[in-house]
């Protein structure tokens, strides 16, 4: 074991990098090691290994180890190198999970220096969650424990570390800017996430090739770094980001090997998914002005006044450079405990035992505070959030922790999310239902791919979780379908953005937390109403809608393109869309979807009670032929379907007060909208009507990614039926199984596939950037949601917009006029609409719930019957 880690250790170092944590085989060995150790073996690098190399929480290596170190502690095992207080001192740097039985019992020693040890251990170990109401009972008969208990309720796990500085000296590494997570996070190496030393050589190496030799430099004067650009963190809702850039730019965390904390990031905007992990992770976030920091300032920050200056010893000393406000207000908390995750999990656990000692609430830590009484109403979204709180509604300013009903993990970003789960020591989920796909992968899998997809169904399942297949298709075509109306849910994908109900996405900290604990915390964002009068137009879809709201905001001054001084109504604030009450769950979810690239937090949108009635019905049926099919866990899969009919008797929905208060308010008449809306090369934001870009020479089409449903394929496929060859290369994707396998029994496959179309297994396709890609440097017209630079391909320039429009683009090989484009959709889509915008309404199929069947009608009824 210890040659094949030494050389692996040295292929890593070649890299620059530490070698990977030990696993639960490599674990055991050095074990054995341990116990028996060879005269030729440095034995500090055994200790060290024991020591530092191990992940913390309910790894199975961590299982090993913490397995070993008790049996060291209560002597039923020896070594020369740990003896039973070093093993009861080390079970107390694990976090939590296995650990906490071992030190329990440790307790309860006759030998007084092991229980003080298993004592302190305790004391500064916050993941107990049922095991606080052992020690509880322990405490009425034994000292050790009621110190534990004593020193939960003193707070001495946050006491115990150092307040946020008074001043932060920092060298500046400035990216000018924008800097979305696929800069920091390539989706071209989304495999190595996990790994986040090894993926975090992939930070910025298009945005800035030069930038890790940058910050290696920086580094010799003697400072930490400082990550500064104009706009931060946009895109997706990658933690592989704010790993990366802590990873060059933060603090090893003791005894987690491979992960580093703290750190500073100062964006004139930053994203609000990325603020938060930058919180999750105990790094200090800050917005304000950037226009005066240059890369390799020597800076310092003074959290307190809200000032950055020129450092000492440097010319211009004390200069004041920008001023901010620190925000969140619990933020000095945060960065304290080491993140806001280990800050909630803490304050929870002193909260909860000076209740059972029926003390007042500690007045250590800095309590969210909630905005003052309101003489307005609720939003839609407001009592939505406040429903999952117990209240009636939660106003914008308020912090809380919102039960999650639903929570969403997809496979790029998974195995970190179960890496954090473990680090969470969670054994079981808390929230509802929580579901993991593999839409990113299934299609081009690699080795890794490979392993994940085989690993992570069990990991989700053995928790309670659901987990779908490699090509059953994207996350969201098949989260939306397991939503109850009115709750609220979270994704580790940046476009979770549920149609019904609400959901706030997060990086895979929050998720795993989210799942684990059952509520996440959220400081409750103001809402932009956008509410739309007036009838679609000839030929105009609902992805021009979906356009059409950036561009309003743009024509009002509400949106800005350039990214200096960037303006964004939408910014880290909630979307409410009405007007637009008869929609199919599948069309809403096209506004609710894309209201991440206007970097929402969150988005509703006001249905009727019919359609989500009919789409609640499809999804029960869908939901039986998952658990006909063998699909785990499938007593959480019975319990949503129990949930789905409980509404369906009793049907009922939050909408907004008539003096609801909003941050912006943006009329949209569709009358007025008579031609499709673009979204140009290369940013989300940069909306044209059709007639301003068209002409454009096309060479790619992509139809597929989440924000395509059923009608859209029957809808392009008419448009290239009986035209002979298409002029551009046209990729075609399914978004699920089921969409694939109606539109081969409808015959719009053949179409394609005549047409020239390739054909590719539903899933995320082109959209991730993962897979397969588009030619360098080309031209690409995509329905998929965001145009970065190279997310499809390297140097494409990319235009988003409906399957319409695409279809359209493929035919001619360049984008069409209006003129063009209307006497095309008029002829072959307006006449048949009917037949064309159909939805997949599972309960319409006969026979549909017997498809795939593995287990029998017996065992069936009795899952439903749990
Ligand atoms: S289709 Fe695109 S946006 Fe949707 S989940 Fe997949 S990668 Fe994300």
């Amino acid at each position: 074991m210890l040659k094949d880690y030494l050389s692996h250790v040295a292929e890593r170092e070649a890299l620059g990098i530490p070698p990977l944590p030990l696993d639960a085989k490599q674990t055991q060995v050095l074990t054995e090691l341990l116990e028996k150790p060879d005269q030729g073996i440095d034995q500090n690098f055994l200790l060290d290994l024991l020591v530092n190399r191990i992940p913390p929480g309910v790894d199975q290596a961590s299982y090993v180890k913490a397995t070993w170190l008790s049996s060291i502690a209560q002597e039923e095992s020896k070594s020369p190198l740990v003896n039973p207080l070093k093993a009861t001192e080390l079970l107390g740097t694990m976090i939590g999970g296995y650990n906490v039985a071992a030190l329990i019992e440790i307790l309860k020693s006759n030998n007084k220096e092991l229980a003080t040890s298993a004592c302190n251990a305790l004391s500064n170990t916050l993941l107990v969650y049922d095991a606080l109401n052992d020690i509880l009972e322990l405490a009425k008969t034994n000292i050790y424990a009621k110190k534990v208990i004593n020193s939960w309720s003193n707070g001495e796990w946050f006491t115990n570390k150092q307040p946020l500085a008074q001043e932060i000296t920092v060298t500046v590494f400035k990216v000018e800017g924008e800097t979305n997570t696929d800069d920091l996070s390539p989706a071209t190496h989304a495999t190595t996430r996990p790994d986040i030393p090894l993926h975090a050589l992939a930070m910025l190496e298009t945005r800035d090739p030069n930038g890790l030799r940058t910050i290696e430099e920086l580094k010799k004067k003697g400072y930490p770094i400082a990550y500064v650009g104009d706009v931060v963190g946009t895109g997706s809702s990658r933690k592989s980001a704010i790993n990366s850039v802590l990873w060059h730019t933060g603090q090893d965390i003791p005894y987690v090997p491979n992960k580093r904390g703290s750190g500073v990031v100062i964006g004139g905007k930053i994203a609000p998914i990325f603020f938060n992990t930058a919180e999750d992770s105990g790094a200090l976030p800050i917005e304000c002005d950037v226009s005066n920091l240059k890369t390799g300032d020597v800076i310092t920050i003074f959290p307190y006044k809200g000032e950055v200056r020129r450092s000492k010893n440097e010319t211009n000393s004390g200069e004041l450079l920008s001023k901010f406000d620190l925000k969140p207000q619990t933020i000095t908390d945060e960065v304290r405990a080491g993140g806001r995750i280990p800050l909630m999990i803490g304050r929870a656990l002193t909260d909860k035992v000076r209740t059972k000692l029926k003390l007042p609430p500690s007045t250590l830590f800095i309590r969210p505070g909630q905005p003052p009484a309101s003489k307005y109403g609720f939003t839609q979204a407001q009592k939505m959030v406040g429903k999952a709180c117990g209240l009636e509604g939660v106003l914008p300013g308020a912090s809380c922790e919102p039960i999650m009903t639903t929570v969403g993990s997809q496979d790029t970003t998974g195995p970190m999310t179960r890496d954090e789960m473990k680090e969470l020591a969670c054994l079981g989920f808390s929230a509802d239902l929580v579901m993991q796909s593999f839409c990113h992968t299934a299609a081009y899998p690699k080795p890794v791919d490979i392993k994940t997809q085989k690993e992570l169904p069990d990991f989700f399942a053995e928790r309670g979780g659901i987990a779908l297949k490699p090509g059953d298709g994207i996350i969201h075509s098949w989260l939306n379908r397991m939503l109850l109306p009115d709750t609220v849910g979270t994704g580790g994908d940046s476009h979770t953005r549920f149609p019904l109900g609400i959901s706030f996405p997060g990086g895979s900290g929050v998720v795993a937390f989210a799942a684990a604990i059952g509520s996440m915390p959220l400081d409750m964002p103001e809402s932009v109403l956008v509410r739309f009068t007036g009838s679609l137009q000839t030929g105009v879809t609902l992805r021009d809608v979906v356009n059409a709201i950036p561009w309003m905001a743009i024509q009002q001054g509400l949106l800005t393109v350039a990214k200096a001084n960037k303006v964004n109504v939408f910014n880290g604030k909630i979307l409410e869309i009405e007007g637009l009450p008869n929609l199919k769950l599948e069309q809403a979810f096209e506004l609710t979807d894309a209201s991440a690239e206007r970097s929402c937090a969150g988005c509703t949108i006001q249905l009727s009670e019919s359609t989500i009635s009919e789409y609640l019905k499809s999804n029960i049926v869908l939901l039986k032929n998952m658990i006909a099919r063998g699909y785990q866990d499938s007593r959480t899969i019975s319990r949503r379907i129990k949930e789905m009919e409980y509404w369906l008797k009793k049907p009922n929905l939050l909408s907004a007060d008539s003096n609801a208060q909003y941050s912006e308010t943006i009329e949209i008449d569709l009358n007025e909208l008579k031609e499709p809306v673009l979204a140009c090369p290369n940013d989300p934001d940069n909306v044209k009507l059709l007639s301003e870009v068209a002409g454009t020479p096309i060479q790619e089409v992509f139809i597929g990614s989440c924000m395509t449903n059923i009608g859209h394929y029957r809808a392009a496929a008419k448009i290239l039926e009986g035209e002979g060859k298409i002029s551009a290369r046209l990729w075609v994707c399914p978004p699920t199984r089921m969409d694939e396998e109606i539109l081969k029994k409808e015959g719009y496959y053949e179409i394609f596939e005549k047409a020239g179309s390739r054909m590719e297994m539903p899933g995320c396709s082109l959209c991730m950037g993962n897979q397969a890609r588009v030619e360098d440097n080309s031209t690409v017209f995509s329905t998929s949601t965001r145009n970065f630079n190279n997310r499809l391909g390297k140097g494409a320039q990319v235009f988003l917009g409906s399957a319409e429009l695409a279809a359209v683009c493929a035919l001619l090989g360049h984008i069409p006029t209006t003129d063009e484009y209307l006497a095309i959709a008029s002829k072959k889509v307006s006449p048949i609409t009917d037949e064309i915008y159909r939805y997949l309404n599972f309960n319409e199929i006969p026979n549909f719930i017997e498809d795939g069947r593995v287990i029998t009608k017996e065992e069936e009824a009795s899952i439903l019957q749990t």
